[in-house]
């Protein structure tokens, strides 16, 4: 997945800024007070920002992040040996399992907000994501699964209220759950990591993992500006300033996907007819924590643009845009508030349900 959307200025603040420098003269030194540095976990590129740290402390932050998040990656992986593997095998194998403490609490969040969403956000779908062929590095080919195999896995239908956590204690009654987090993990890893960073005394940061990202304080005198890419095209479709601790995660047909026969088969499963969800192409959530906001932009994202400010609501989210297969553009006032337009968009439906 392409690193896009990373730090964002408006264009005229940019132009502002880059004057602002120069007249400094600090332009010509680069002595930008942001220490950037990237690594690859969960199969995209993570990329941090500190402001104003100083260079061995970040340095130091960033390779624990780094050892971190590639501990997250293999013990949460889908389809790859590691503690969630685990957990699944146990959970088909005899209904139950004994997870470690990490793990107990990421699965009981799931559950949490699985719930909150009506089970659009499902993460016990897993048998269905590797039937589309997802469950692998490379993008599937086509053709499709057959519709029959699709039906079976859709009237097995495994939801969160099948498995019941009690401290370590992971049990499950349905045996065609299978957990596959890779809706969820990343934003929750993020939350981690964020507290990590805290703990070392950083607290002006952006952990971005390829567009998702959780900012905490600022960019010294002025807020974090982030980007939220375009769903169709290269660039950003709007600019936001994030407040002092905000998550903004995107959902998008784009990321995942494989073409057969001029129709587009993409990675995001409505839980209820097995088939990608067609209504939507990119679902964007703001919220203070980016686990809820991972989980929220996948379930509005299935939701689409006729019942999104419903399951928006119970999940307690606040700032929602939705981009519809017509390229017409569903928000709530609060979040056309706050976003910037890299140009003014042809259709905006306003939901007032939110
Ligand atoms: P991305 O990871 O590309 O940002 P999402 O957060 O929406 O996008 O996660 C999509 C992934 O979540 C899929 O690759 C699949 O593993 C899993 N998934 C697909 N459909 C659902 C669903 N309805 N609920 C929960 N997880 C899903
Ligand atoms: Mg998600």
């Amino acid at each position: 997945m392409p690193p896009l959307a990373l730090l964002y200025r408006h264009p005229l603040l940019r132009a502002l800024t880059l004057t602002l420098t120069c007249l400094l003269a600090a332009c010509s030194r680069g002595d930008d007070p942001v220490y950037r540095d990237q690594f690859f976990a969960f199969g995209t590129l993570i990329d941090l920002s500190f402001y104003d740290v100083e260079t061995a402390r970040a340095e130091q932050a960033s390779q624990a992040l780094e050892q971190a998040f590639t501990q997250m990656h293999t013990d949460w992986h889908a389809w790859q040996p590691g503690a969630l593997q685990q957990v699944n095998a146990r959970l088909a194998e005899q209904g139950q399992a004994t997870g470690d403490p990490a793990i107990a609490a990421l699965i009981q969040e799931a559950n949490r907000l699985s719930l909150l969403s009506n089970g659009l956000f499902n993460p016990v779908i897993g048998r269905l994501v590797a039937l589309w062929g997802f469950h692998s590095d490379e993008p599937p080919q086509g053709p499709p699964p057959a519709g029959e195999r699709i039906r079976q896995l859709v009237e097995q239908a495994p939801t969160s209220a099948d498995v019941h956590v009690d401290g370590l204690q992971i049990s499950g009654h349905n045996p065609a759950v299978r957990y596959d987090l890779g809706a969820f993990a990343k934003g929750y890893a993020i939350d981690r990591g964020i507290q990590q960073l805290r703990e070392l005394g950083i607290t002006n940061a952006i952990i971005n993992a390829g567009g998702d990202l959780r900012g905490i304080g600022r960019h010294g005198e002025r807020p974090w500006r982030i980007g939220i890419r375009d769903p169709r095209k290269p660039g950003v479709l709007a600019a936001v300033e994030l407040a002092a601790d905000e998550s903004v995660f995107t959902s998008g047909d784009y990321e995942r996907f494989y073409e057969y026969e001029g129709q587009r088969y993409h990675h995001i499963i409505d839980p209820r007819s097995g088939y990608p969800a067609s209504a939507t192409v990119s679902a964007t959530v703001i919220h203070p924590l980016a686990a809820t906001a991972d989980a929220a932009a996948t379930a509005l994202f299935v939701a689409g643009p006729d019942d999104w400010p419903a399951i928006a609501r119970q999940l307690g989210v606040g700032y929602v845009m939705l981009v519809d297969r017509e390229g017409r553009i569903h928000m709530n006032p609060a979040m056309k508030a706050r976003l910037v337009f890299e140009s003014e968009p042809d259709t905006i439906v306003m939901s007032d349900a939110l």
